[in-house]
């Protein structure tokens, strides 16, 4: 890792590495990660990518962001990312990304909850590994792309109003400053605060909580998707998700009697504030699933990985139904950004789940979440790109010394991030 780059990139998820790999060639990008480059909220994702089906799904698309969301969206970037999906959808296939097939050719689509038909791109259930591992081993063949594990963000550094770099400490735990006439902060959300979520632990919303204390604008940090169905578990750790396009294809969900009681494919917070009020009134800790209406070919095809973990874990979902129970998923809110990215300090951008475009509303539509990631982090890449004035390196004085205690600097960080989510708290 040298000590200045044009930009750097925090996050290797789907957000980072796309807007990495949108960045032109002569542009020096270092994208830095906690953990393992493979170690992303999107390389988990199982479901797909939503993509619009001609124009005669214009309507229908909008409307279902729209409803999901209880119309509390930004029309104007639920737009853009809708009419950009056609051309994500092929440039991922240009980039290796490999999408279920119809034997006839073209594209299957999948659905999912609150979806009016299908319109989700998928690869079996293990969509987000099939496009984020396809977007990582492009990054890595780029010169111009350094990917730096094991490297964890600390602060950022600015000068006045404008970003000048990160503060990081590296693999060999050396706290440093790496200099950049960019910074984007693509990195994921906040699971890793709750005690069951489906998220990595080590996504804590450390973007939030730098953005907090600089002042830089946040939106709607209250806005936590909970998902209705992960396998339930006694074990600490992360929750595993039976992916909504299970009930999409047919699955249902039965109470202690084994009756069905709501209606599956609601939206996920109505469903799963259903599921909650049925476990509370029959002192339950988890409601079943029943994967058998899909039938034994197409669980076999399309969910080959929820089949082979729900056996790992001691149930065959072709014979038995499965418990499951709500847990934290997505954050809908996050660091303000615009149509471009941009926060509301100079040179830094946000994209992905630590960003809030308004694009989600209230409650994010399935499988919207990769395809905005991508639409803006392309974005963000192309206004550093294309912008008209000249990069500037603000010189930072950064006082080191500060982040030695890195335990106590994340503490502070998640208790200003849990104090600002009951803060802003509306429901
Ligand atoms: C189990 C599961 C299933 C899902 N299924 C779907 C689906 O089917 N369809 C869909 O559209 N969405 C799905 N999602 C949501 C979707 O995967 C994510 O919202 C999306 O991929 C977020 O991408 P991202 O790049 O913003 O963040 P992430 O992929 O979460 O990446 C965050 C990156 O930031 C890094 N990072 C964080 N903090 C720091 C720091 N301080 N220093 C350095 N690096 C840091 C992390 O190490 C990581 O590399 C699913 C999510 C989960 C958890």
């Amino acid at each position: 890792m040298n000590q200045s780059y044009d930009v750097v990139i925090v996050g290797t998820g789907a957000a980072g590495l796309y807007c990495a790999l949108n960045l032109p060639e002569r542009l020096a990008v270092c994208v830095i990660t906690k953990q393992g480059a493979e170690d992303s909220d999107s390389f988990l994702a199982q479901g797909g990518m939503c993509m619009l089906r001609g124009e005669g799904d214009y309507a229908d698309y909008f409307e279902d962001t729209m409803r999901a969301g209880h119309y509390e969206n930004n029309q104007k970037t639920v737009d853009l990312m809708i009419r950009s999906s056609n051309y994500i959808a092929r440039d991922l296939v240009r980039l290796g990304v490999n999408f279920t097939g119809k034997p006839g050719g073209g594209f299957d689509y999948t659905r999912e909850g609150a979806h009016s038909r299908p319109r989700i791109l998928f690869h079996e259930d293990a969509t987000g590994q099939e496009i984020t591992g396809t977007l990582l081993r492009r990054a890595q063949e780029r010169d111009n792309i350094t990917i730096a594990e094991h490297t964890t963000m600390l602060d950022i550094a600015s000068e006045g109003n404008v970003c000048g770099g990160v503060v990081l400490s590296d693999e060999d735990g050396e706290i440093r400053l790496l200099e950049a006439g960019d910074v984007v902060l693509a990195c994921g959300g906040v699971g890793g605060l709750y005690q069951n979520s489906t998220n990595f632990p080590h996504i804590t919303g450390d973007a939030l909580a730098i953005a907090l204390r600089h002042g830089i604008a946040v939106e709607h940090l209250d806005y936590v998707q909970i998902h209705p169905t992960t396998l339930f578990s006694r074990t600490p750790g992360r929750r595993f998700l039976i992916s909504e396009s299970v009930r999409g294809e047919g699955a249902v969900l039965r109470d202690q009697n084994g009756d069905r009681f709501t209606d599956e494919l609601q939206p996920r917070d109505l469903l799963s504030r259903a599921v909650k009020e049925k476990m509370a009134l029959e002192g339950s800790e988890f409601v079943w699933e029943d994967l058998r209406p899909i039938g034994k070919q197409k669980i076999l095809e399309h969910f080959p990985n929820i089949y082979e973990h729900c056996l790992g874990e001691g149930f065959d979902v072709l014979r038995e139904p499965i418990p499951v129970v709500p847990a934290q998923h997505y954050l809908m809110g996050g660091i303000r950004a615009d149509l471009a990215g941009r926060t509301s300090m100079d040179r830094l951008y946000a994209c992905g789940e630590t960003s809030c475009n308004g694009v989600h509303g209230r409650n994010r539509l399935a499988s919207n979440s990769l395809l905005e990631s991508l639409v803006f982090a392309q974005r963000a890449a192309d206004d550093i790109a294309f912008r008209h004035d000249a990069p500037v390196h603000p010189a930072c004085q950064v006082d080191l010394g500060r982040y030695a205690d890195q335990e106590g600097l994340f503490s502070s960080y998640r208790e200003t991030i849990l104090h600002e989510i009951e803060r802003s708290d509306t429901k």
